[in-house]
């Protein structure tokens, strides 16, 4: 059976022109059977390369539009109705209302968050590479940062630049505690910390490291060390696992899962090719100047 839905599924994308781009945090047979699998940066900058005619975007709802922003001649494609909790704590409104009480302030908005918001904002920048966009802006210039509180502090920390943040974060790194953290430490003392961004600063002030996923994966990669405790999302581990199969993981805490990534089966991954569903729209008005936003990001290096 699976092995028939594989056929089906590899058959059906061939047929379609499609390519199939997967986040680190989804299921591992997801990832397994995907043309690329990545973080945001990394999928952002696929997306905005590919010669595919159908982009199925496995992962969550603010991915499958960024896609969308980047290729509006392309299908884009979102097998389940993921979302991401934290990209729904900033509405378009509620910017337009911090933005007029800083007339004048750069707005930076996380990809973590919906066209709408992102057409409100003059850059985007992700994990991989907030500190990069936000010195790329001019000293003088005040900075509102949305909607991650965790990552703003911590690009804001990285840069020595005051910002306005916003209240928002991810319910799954937002809730690692630096005693979990250091209950890992006591149980593997030779193993390094290695954390996402968007955990709590508590928990960053305790890391050897602080990268974004494909950040992790490096510095794993490049690491003498031999066994790490990861804080990010437990669908990494397969990546990591498949990268470094000589190396040890642990992660931060228990139950580490983001339940909108899991939402995404083989079967859902059919459904949608054979049924082209569930297609991502975004009106043009908002994409062309989501698409600003996201293209000033990508050409930072
Ligand atoms: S891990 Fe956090 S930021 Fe990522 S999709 Fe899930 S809720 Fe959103």
């Amino acid at each position: 059976m699976a092995n028939d839905i594989k056929e089906y599924i590899s058959r059906r994308k061939q047929e379609l022109n499609a390519v199939i781009m997967a986040h680190y945090y989804q299921n591992p047979e997801i990832q397994d059977i995907a043309d690329f699998v990545g973080d945001s940066l990394q999928l952002a900058q696929q997306a905005s390369a590919t010669p595919a005619q159908v982009i199925v975007s496995c992962g969550v709802s603010f991915m499958a539009e960024s896609a969308k922003i980047l290729n509006p001649d392309k299908t884009v494609l979102l097998p389940a109705q993921a979302g991401c909790p934290m990209a729904d704590m900033v509405t378009p409104a509620a910017l337009r209302e911090k933005k007029s009480q800083h007339p004048g302030a750069v707005v930076v908005a996380y990809v973590n968050s919906s066209a709408a918001v992102k057409a409100e904002s003059d850059i985007c920048c992700t994990s991989s590479n907030a500190i990069a966009v936000i010195n790329s802006i001019p000293r003088e210039k005040e900075i509102i940062f949305v909607p991650d509180r965790n990552l703003g502090r911590y690009a804001a920390a990285q840069t020595g630049r005051e910002m306005i943040f916003w209240q928002g974060y991810c319910p799954v790194h937002d809730i690692v505690s630096p005693g979990s953290v250091r209950e890992q430490m006591a149980l593997h003392p030779e193993a390094q910390v290695v954390v996402h961004p968007e955990c709590p600063p508590e928990v960053i002030a305790l890391a050897d490291a602080v990268r974004s996923t494909a950040g992790i994966l490096k510095y794993i990669k490049d690491s003498s060390a031999q066994e790490f405790i990861v804080g990010t999302e437990e669908g990494f581990l397969h990546s990591l696992r498949k990268h470094c199969p000589d190396k040890t993981f642990y992660l931060a805490r228990s139950n580490f899962v983001c339940q909108e990534m899991k939402m995404i089966r083989l079967e859902e991954l059919a459904l949608s090719l054979e049924k082209l569903q569930e297609q991502i729209e975004v009106a043009e008005d908002i994409r062309q100047k989501a698409y600003r936003s996201l293209q000033n990001m990508l050409e930072i290096k």
